[in-house]
């Protein structure tokens, strides 16, 4: 029934979080001819790339851009500054940290996984108390690296990166910072050095609006020089080799060209002053981060993530009632789906059926947030969960009487 050539009328609703919506403004850029990697042109688009991409991982740093999707860059990061058998520092705040985890054994090195029991640790953040408790009974700095996800794209909740930060420093450990930031870079708030990371892992087919296939590593200081002794069998994804081309504004390899046009023009729009740069890119998320969830909490649903403190300005994660037979988080989706033409992301490993996931990063607005909403409360009652109120009339009410300042109101 799905083939390639299924076109329904009007735009599809990506709604999952990632790969989020590419704006047309992207796709555009991404059209030019691809041009010699070694000629004269490329120089300046490499070195144009690596500015801005700087600038978005608020980094003076080198910031590493890889022809391949996130889970390539957390491989880059770990073997760059890990040895065979280094014990690692891992927390499980859901599937993604999991996936990273397994990574880790797959690769050798001793991952222990901290986190708190059952399917609660999945409601939380990063639990920065219990990091720092450990780091502090390890009195022989075994422990190497210490590995968070800063946005869990499987739950919808953030980890405070400082506060990590802060509890390595105050059990006064060696260990370096390792952050996946794969969803969260270019939505939520993100500062590679301020918040002292040694890697930051990001993605293109999240916050950056892109196509899938580009990934990063931001490194520090100390990462590169842990990346001089460590032992882990590394060269496709070696950071000396492609840092000290990239000085000139070109790769080792083949870099993916279109991709790279497609960064430039995400830069531009990301930082844009008109519309509030950065900053003004984060206050756009948080703002369609409340509407959603006002909308989640009229329908009378629970939302994932159990502490506003770490609500993710990414994605919303709503958790099924129970007791609605034979009706899981799946088949509203799937209704959804072939009903409104609008793709919600499913529930991932412990949640699997239990949740759906709501994305509001990248290339977003209030309407086509409105939308999305509209499909979900549509399904919702389609698939029999009863409702408390209207979703869409909370987020309506939410969007109509807090206007963005008119600064932060688009992107594009
Ligand atoms: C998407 C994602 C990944 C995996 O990235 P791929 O591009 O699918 O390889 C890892 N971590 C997080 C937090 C993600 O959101």
């Amino acid at each position: 029934m799905l083939t390639l050539d299924f076109h329904p009328t009007g735009r599809h609703f990506l709604q999952i979080p990632g790969p989020s919506p590419v704006p047309d403004r992207i796709l555009r850029a991404m059209s030019l001819p691809t041009i010699d990697h070694r000629g004269p042109e490329f120089g300046v688009l490499g070195h144009r790339v690596l500015k801005g991409i700087g600038q978005i991982f608020q980094t003076k740093h080198p910031v590493v851009i890889y022809p391949a999707s996130g889970t390539g860059a957390w491989e880059a990061a770990l073997s760059n500054v890990l040895s065979p058998g280094d014990s690692v520092l891992m927390y499980e705040t859901g599937h993604f940290a999991s996936l990273w985890n397994k990574m880790a054994v797959r690769l050798g090195l001793k991952p222990e996984f901290l986190g708190l029991p059952g399917a609660e640790g999945w409601r939380h953040g990063v639990r920065a108390d219990m990091i720092e408790e450990r780091l502090k009974a390890d009195t022989q700095h075994a422990i190497k690296a210490v590995c968070v996800v800063h946005n869990e794209t499987s739950t919808g909740v953030t980890s405070n990166i400082l506060a990590v930060r802060k509890a390595i420093d105050a059990a006064k450990h060696p260990a370096l910072l390792l952050v996946d930031s794969i969803s969260g870079l270019a939505s939520a708030e993100y500062r590679h050095d301020e918040w002292g990371v040694d890697v930051t892992i990001s993605g293109s087919q999240k916050g950056l609006m892109l196509p899938p296939g580009i990934s990063f590593n931001a490194l520090s200081p100390k990462a590169m020089e842990a990346s001089k002794s460590a032992k882990l069998p590394k060269a496709f994804w070696a950071w000396d080799e492609i840092v000290e081309m990239n000085k000139t504004g070109y790769w080792p390899y083949t870099p993916n060209t279109n991709l790279l046009y497609g960064l430039a023009e995400a830069c531009d729009m990301l930082l844009a002053p008109e519309h509030g740069g950065l900053e003004g890119t984060f206050a756009r998320h948080r703002r369609w981060g409340e509407g959603v969830r006002a909308a989640v909490k009229a329908w009378g649903l629970q939302i994932q993530c159990a502490d506003p403190a770490v609500y993710s300005p990414v994605l919303t994660g709503v958790m099924m009632p129970d007791g609605v037979d034979g009706v899981d988080a799946d088949a509203v989706r799937r209704i959804i789906y072939e009903r409104f033409d609008c793709s919600l992301g499913t529930g991932l490993g412990k949640v699997k059926g239990r949740m759906f996931r709501i994305g509001h990063l990248g290339d977003c607005n209030d309407l086509t947030l409105m939308g999305a909403l509209a499909g979900c409360e549509m399904g919702l009652k389609i698939a029999g969960v009863k409702l408390a109120g209207s979703g869409v009339q909370a987020a309506m009410d939410y969007f109509g009487s807090h206007p963005a300042p008119v600064a932060l109101q688009k992107a594009a």
